[in-house]
């Protein structure tokens, strides 16, 4: 016997079309790329994601084309997210910080028909344009400029192109496993690998990490994704924001630390998301400009591991908590969200701080597991650590192109980190497996060092790589950036250890350098690193 009950599609157009409906006056602050701050509502955006599907469809693109967008966070960019997807196209947010050549890889390998872009973006798709063999149309996402337009011949302006479609355009109705978007890896090796997204992973994801354990977005709220859209459909914000009716402040190109202030201070943003190096920026200017980023309450840090110390930062100067999450491209991406349990509330303060720094525990709808190099599962005691793998309702059944026995283990996505789990499913993140430093049939966790010594007053940044040694293998190496005015030596960098961890998990050594080499994403290319400082524990 089946259910009674209704069949409707889990479809990202229900999503705009409820915000249109119950908060259509709901505001949203978007800084356009040419400077300035644009005041719209959920109303108006849903009215131009229905223009511009209604336009896209008079173009006569095929169902599920890819529309690539290389953009900055603001308010056109949010209705191309719902415009595309909702009109049963596919969006393909692309990372403008890829090489070229991984760029041109993207958008021919995806077959992107239609590709938006900021005004920041000409030259660089300019650059590439004889290259892209399936692209039909560039389309500015501003009003008619002509000076764009003799440097991309047969440029479309977006707002010229949404006037000749229809506000009243009815959303197509559609299977709900119909792909919705498309996103990139980043990857640090090979080419990067596509992840096609669909209506329901999408919408279930939403309401995901709309669970109060989880990030909880509420309609009160003052929602700054700093995270860019350019980033894993940016965390699953936008449509989490159009679900409640949040308000939302798009910060447009400008993520250095006095923009993000200013914001902040102006707009009274209560919750934003971000990853550990934009809050590293943000932190140093609130401190220079005197701001007590009074309206903030709370922050989601993910992207790669938050340091304690930015966590009681942010608590103790700002009154700020911090949500620590995980997750990945491949899983939409929330996995995991650190919040407490009711029994944590009788710890004392100090245990109860230290419980929140670790990435938490998964999503209702993600399961998360780790194995030995077996493949058996591995006890839950927070010390046993191993391969971590998922499966779940938003997680990478297959690579776009791919086939799921290419993508996956045994049924479960490995997602290549190493992790332990406690008994209540908080899981740590131990590194990268590939990071992961071992010293003599010991491991040692490059992410537990670097949390360390990024907290030291005298550095800037900091990052741990394996070193080959003649004893052990392997040893660890810290790899540091100096804060600006500041020249400490090796052993009071190494001081900062003292009493935080076992000897002989010291690093063996301290090399100095001017700046991380980090990835599209952000993320620090340890392969570059033990390219350079990878042998000099040798000989
Ligand atoms: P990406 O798909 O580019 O978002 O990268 C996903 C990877 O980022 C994960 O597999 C982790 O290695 C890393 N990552 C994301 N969030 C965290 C976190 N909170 N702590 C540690 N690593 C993280």
């Amino acid at each position: 016997m089946l259910g009674q009950m209704m069949n409707k599609p889990l479809l990202i157009s229900s999503l705009i079309e409820h915000a249109e409906r119950y908060h259509s006056g709901g505001e949203i602050y978007s800084v356009n790329t040419g400077g300035g701050v644009e005041e719209t509502t959920w109303g108006a955006v849903a009215a131009n994601a229905r223009r511009l599907a209604s336009a896209l469809t008079k173009l006569g693109l095929e169902p599920q084309a890819r529309c690539g967008t290389i953009a900055w966070n603001n308010r056109r960019h949010l209705e191309i997210y719902f415009g595309t997807s909702g009109g049963g196209f596919v969006c393909h947010t692309i990372n403008p910080r890829l090489f070229p050549e991984q760029l041109v890889y993207i958008l021919n390998h995806a077959e992107d028909k239609v590709l938006f872009i900021d005004r920041t973006f000409v030259p660089l798709v300019a650059a590439v344009r004889d290259k892209l063999e399936h692209l039909e149309h560039i389309i500015l996402m501003e009003g008619a400029d002509a000076e764009a337009a003799k440097t991309l011949p047969g440029l479309i302006f977006y707002d010229d192109f949404i006037a000749g479609g229809d506000a009243g355009f009815d959303w197509p109705d559609m299977d709900e496993y119909t792909a919705s978007s498309l996103c990139y890896t980043s990857g640090t090796t090979g080419n990067p690998k596509g992840v096609l997204y669909s209506h329901r992973s999408t919408v279930l994801h939403s309401f995901g990490i709309n669970l109060t354990d989880s990030v909880g977005i509420s309609a009160s709220e003052v929602v700054l994704p700093v995270v860019p859209m350019f980033h894993v459909n940016a965390w699953g914000a936008p449509y989490a924001c159009a679900m409640t009716g949040a308000r939302l402040v798009m910060p447009g190109p400008g993520l250095d630390g006095p923009s993000l202030v200013g914001l902040i201070d102006t707009y009274k943003v209560t919750l934003a998301m971000g990853v550990p190096t934009i809050w590293l920026g943000l932190l140093g200017e609130a401190k220079k400009a005197g701001s007590k980023l009074e309206s903030l309450k709370r922050t989601v840090v993910g992207g790669s591991a938050c340091p304690p110390s930015m966590i009681t930062a942010f608590r103790e100067e700002y009154g700020v908590d911090t949500i620590h999450a995980w997750g990945m491209t491949e899983m939409s991406p929330v996995g995991s969200v650190n919040q407490p349990l009711a029994k944590h509330a009788v710890l004392p303060e100090a245990e109860q701080h230290r419980l929140r720094e670790n990435q938490g525990r998964p999503v209702f709808g993600v399961e998360l597991e780790i194995l030995d190099d077996d493949g058996n599962p591995l006890p839950h005691d927070g010390k046993a650590q191993g391969d971590l793998v998922t499966r779940g309702h938003w997680i990478l059944d297959s690579y776009f192109r791919k086939t799921r026995e290419e993508t996956l283990r045994d049924g479960w996505f490995d997602t290549g980190d190493v992790a332990t789990m406690d008994p209540d499913g908080y899981i740590t993140i131990k590194d990268r497996s590939k990071d992961i430093i071992k010293s003599g049939g010991e491991w040692i966790s490059s992410v537990e060092l670097e949390n360390i010594a990024i907290a030291h007053p005298k550095l800037a940044d900091a990052a741990v790589i394996g070193a080959r040694h003649e004893k052990w293998d392997e040893r660890p190496v810290l790899v540091a950036v100096k804060a600006e005015g500041e020249d400490p030596t090796e052993a009071e960098v190494l001081a900062i250890y003292e009493g935080k961890i076992a000897k002989w998990q010291l690093p063996d050594r301290v090399v100095f350098t001017d700046a991380l080499p980090r990835n599209a994403t952000g993320k620090v290319l340890k392969r570059n690193l033990r390219d350079e400082f990878g042998e000099i524990l040798i000989g």
